[in-house]
């Protein structure tokens, strides 16, 4: 039989059928009137997928999440700046490391691995450094902890920084409300829960990050990372129109129309009803099963994946053996825990069977290890 594993990691994750045809129909130029009209719907798409305002802008650009997180930086930091790093994990450390390369001065409000700093702690930090901007990462995918955006990008906005999100592991899967929230830009990359194979790099970036940019004094070092370059053809698509700089992934692009479409007929908010509930489910059989998460508390654990500690006598073979029962999860990341705990992605398509399946399976590979926990029937119950 085919292979009928299930991928359950932090992304890539299972794509829809009509989204993968669309990969594999025939290449058409960047110009043709059916790309334009696919890529101007999907970057309208985009806007209304983060819940930004009329007046962001959206970059839709080959490369993945670490491209978008440098495009970011790139573009409204320049050398002596300074920068406050929300820190909740690894991905929070790359961010701070590339602001770090861009000539930023960063300082990083840190918490331990599970935890977030406190509100509090990063007011406090803000008020001191006056930074140019504010970084968060709504969901560390190394720890499986979510951020409060909103309370910290009002931090930001209180005090005249710019607000940046990563929000390569959230953005379609937990509530993110880039124009309410006021946060001035947010990025993801195709592959997590906005359902496209690996390969676009998207960014959203609101009227104070487009006036951060243009008020730039140098010129960026980089070519394909400048706004400026791209803005004409992210516009000229908009308005239906050809423009060339760079050439774009056009099956990715047509592919991303497509999925953001299916993303707005379910509608985000029961999108995000829907993550929360599946969520809810893992946490109960987790629970159930005594095994304790990485995040520290409840409202602390990501709707988008989970980070659970192994329990005693369990090593990094557990992740192999789950997959041996039919489901694909990750291991550790977060350097100083890494081999202690395993991660599962619940994102994108994610429905009661994926959550049943996978903790069946989750079950299954620790009961050979003399394990004896069930998870099953408090999922089913939360479902
Ligand atoms: N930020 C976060 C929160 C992520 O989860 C990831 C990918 N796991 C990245 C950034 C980097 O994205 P990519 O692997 O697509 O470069």
């Amino acid at each position: 039989m085919a292979d009928r594993r299930l991928l359950m990691i932090p992304g890539p994750i299972e794509f829809e059928p009509d989204v993968l045809a669309t990969l594999g129909e025939r290449t058409r130029s960047h110009l043709d009137p059916t790309f334009i009209e696919a890529f101007g719907r999907g970057l309208e798409r985009t806007r209304q997928v983060f819940l930004a305002s009329k007046d962001s802008q959206p970059f839709v650009i080959a490369g993945s999440g670490t491209l978008a997180m440098d495009m970011a930086v790139a573009n409204v930091i320049e050398p002596g700046d300074s920068a406050v790093v929300v820190e909740t994990g690894w991905f929070s450390q790359r961010m701070a490391e590339i602001l770090t390369r861009w000539g930023a001065v960063v300082t990083s409000v840190a918490a331990p691995p599970g935890e977030a700093p406190s509100v509090a702690s990063v007011r406090e930090a803000v008020a001191k450094v006056k930074p140019k901007v504010v970084t968060i990462t709504h969901v560390d995918t190394s720890t499986g902890v979510r951020a409060d955006v909103e309370a910290y990008a009002k931090i930001a906005r209180e005090h005249d920084s710019l607000s940046i999100v990563d929000g390569v592991c959230s953005v379609g899967g937990e509530v993110l409300r880039m124009e309410e929230w006021g946060v001035d830009l947010a990025l993801t990359g195709s592959q997590k829960a906005l359902g496209v194979p690996p390969g676009l790099a998207v960014l959203v970036a609101g009227p104070r990050a487009m006036a951060a940019y243009k008020a730039r004094k140098s010129k960026l070092a980089s070519l394909y990372l400048d706004f400026g370059e791209w803005l004409p053809v992210m516009e000229a698509y908009e308005a239906r129109k050809p423009y060339y700089f760079a050439t774009p992934a056009v099956n990715l692009v047509a592919a991303y129309d497509v999925s953001l479409g299916k993303l707005l007929a379910e509608g985000m908010d029961a999108r995000f009803a829907r993550h929360a509930k599946m969520a809810g489910a893992f946490r109960a059989a987790w629970k159930a099963m005594e095994l304790r998460t990485v995040p520290v508390t409840e409202d602390l654990c990501a709707n988008t994946l989970s980070a659970v500690y192994f329990p005693q006598g369990v090593d990094t073979t557990l992740p192999g053996k789950i997959g041996a029962e039919g489901i694909v999860v990750a291991g550790g990341l977060y350097p100083s825990i890494k081999a202690q705990y395993f991660r599962v992605g619940h994102m994108g398509s994610i429905h009661a069977n994926d959550v049943l399946a996978t903790v069946g399976a989750v079950e299954r590979a620790l009961g050979k290890a003399g394990y004896k926990g069930s998870g099953l029937a408090a999922a089913a119950a939360a479902l």
